[in-house]
């Protein structure tokens, strides 16, 4: 046939659109949109019919079908459930701590109706957003009162702001951080209008540096936790009970960035020791800072706990209306604090401290149950082996702190590093990405993280000829 006639044969859009009459598809999509893939979808066909990539006409159900993939493929939401197995367990990039599923199932019934955000039930009247998990923070903290903000970062630019506004701030020069992700205490410091007054050394501060530095100007004495970095050898820093003293002695509150922020005893779980949230304000401590998705374990959230006419000052500075959180991160948030009222069930229901405790053997027994059919996938072009492997906690918590693991380790037959990086991109490319790290010549998959061997298993079913 000549190309001609092939292109005489092409029915009309309105021949496409009458085939979805009564359709599901025309519910969902709508006739403005099926009428416009359907003009995108003939158009491609008569291109292609031109271009003598296409010898035949096709048939209506070949093109309503390119029609509905047209628009599912626009439909795809760029943001989708990925598999972390690059052995980092709180990921910043991969969204950092997963939460259980029966919070994620408590939030689709707050996300899809109305709720009591700022409502009193009892007495019909307006309420506090933080009020939801207020209680839980203090009883499981020990402070006074708490409030919660977007992130950490968020918490700190508002204490900085409402404490220390026009006045200078107090930090030892050992903890001038940086944290991933552009993050730098003195930039947030410039922001939040406060001027940074440097104190001590970088591996020595005392507290007679701080004493000597607080002045009528000073509105903040700050802690930092150093998070991603550590000071080692000859080093000396002022603990908070003795900033704690100086602050009271001189009327100026004590405020310290914990950064990652921990509730439990980490050592209970096999883990090295970080300080806890309890252990600051037990200190004196005035105000705490922490993050929600670090080692909590929750939702992303700046949380502040400590003395109720400090907490309630936060509460009053217009920041904290710009900064506050919605219904879905106060409903994620309450869900995971509840469980802290058990501890010893979070190394079973909060999914971060049921991957920081897993035990080599439980992870090697994973790989052992996936490795058949990943080899069988992969071959003959990659080879597979179960390896030895360190995982980190991730998200500045514990830096130097390895766990040990096990990974699912790919190498290319014919040692090419092309094809490994291509094998890892087929893996990001899958309908339920799985990514993994390179390291040494091989794809590594870090199984510490892996929910259930399904999880692995299911996706690769789609991992067509490697
Ligand atoms: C991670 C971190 C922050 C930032 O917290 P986000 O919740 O990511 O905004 C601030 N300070 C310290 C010390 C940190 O470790």
């Amino acid at each position: 046939m000549k190309k001609k006639e092939i292109l005489r044969n092409i029915p009309s859009v309105d021949k496409i659109l009458a085939l979805f009459a009564g359709r599901d598809e025309l519910r969902n999509y709508g006739l403005t949109r099926l009428t416009e893939a359907s003009r995108k979808t003939l158009k491609n066909f008569r291109t292609q019919i031109t271009n003598e990539k296409l010898t035949s006409a096709p048939t209506l159900d070949e093109i309503s079908e390119q029609v509905i993939a047209l628009i599912e493929t626009q439909n795809e939401g760029s943001l989708k459930a990925v598999v972390n197995l690059t052995g980092t367990v709180l990921h910043t990039n991969l969204g950092r701590a997963t939460l259980p599923l029966f919070v994620a199932n408590e939030l689709s019934g707050i996300a899809s109706g109305n709720n009591n955000l700022e409502y009193e039930l009892e007495e019909g009247s307006r309420g506090d957003r933080d009020s939801h998990v207020e209680r839980l923070l203090t009883e499981l903290t020990g402070a006074e009162a708490a409030t919660v903000v977007n992130n950490n970062a968020a918490a700190v630019l508002l204490c900085l702001n409402t404490f220390a506004s026009k006045k200078e701030v107090c930090v030892s020069r050992g903890e001038l951080v940086e944290i991933g992700g552009s993050f730098r205490i003195p930039e947030i410091m410039e922001k939040s209008g406060s001027t940074l007054r440097e104190v001590g050394t970088t591996n020595r501060t005392h507290l007679k540096d701080y004493a000597s530095a607080v002045n009528e100007r000073t509105g903040l004495i700050m802690k930092t936790h150093t998070s991603n970095y550590v000071i080692q050898g000859f080093t000396h820093e002022a603990t908070h009970a003795e900033l704690a003293n100086l602050g009271k002695s001189r009327g100026i509150p004590l405020f310290a960035d914990l950064g990652s922020g921990t509730l439990l005893n980490l050592e209970e779980f096999g883990l090295n020791h970080e300080t806890t949230v309890q252990e600051l304000i037990s200190a004196g401590t005035d105000l705490v800072s922490f993050s929600g998705d670090k080692l909590l374990g929750g939702p992303q959230a700046g949380i502040i706990v400590g003395r109720t006419d400090l907490i309630s000052q936060l509460k009053e500075n217009p920041l904290k209306r710009a900064l506050r959180v919605d219904k879905l991160t106060i409903s994620a948030l309450s869900g995971v604090l509840k469980l802290y009222r058990h501890p010893e069930t979070l190394a079973e229901n909060l999914p971060t401290m049921r991957f920081l405790t897993r035990t080599p053997d439980e992870i090697f027994k994973m790989a052992q149950e996936i490795l058949p059919a990943l080899l069988k996938t992969i071959a003959p072009k990659f080879k597979a082996q179960i390896i030895e492997t360190k995982s980190q906690i991730g998200s500045g918590a514990l830096p130097l702190d390895q766990l040990d693991s096990f990974a699912l380790s790919i190498e290319s037959a014919d040692n090419s590093d092309k094809a490994l990086r291509e094998i890892a991109h087929k893996f990001r490319q899958l309908p339920v990405p799985i990514i993994g790290r390179i390291a040494g010549g091989r794809l590594l998959f870090d199984l510490r993280t892996l929910e259930l061997p399904s999880s692995f298993l299911e996706p690769i079913t789609e991992l067509k000829s490697v």
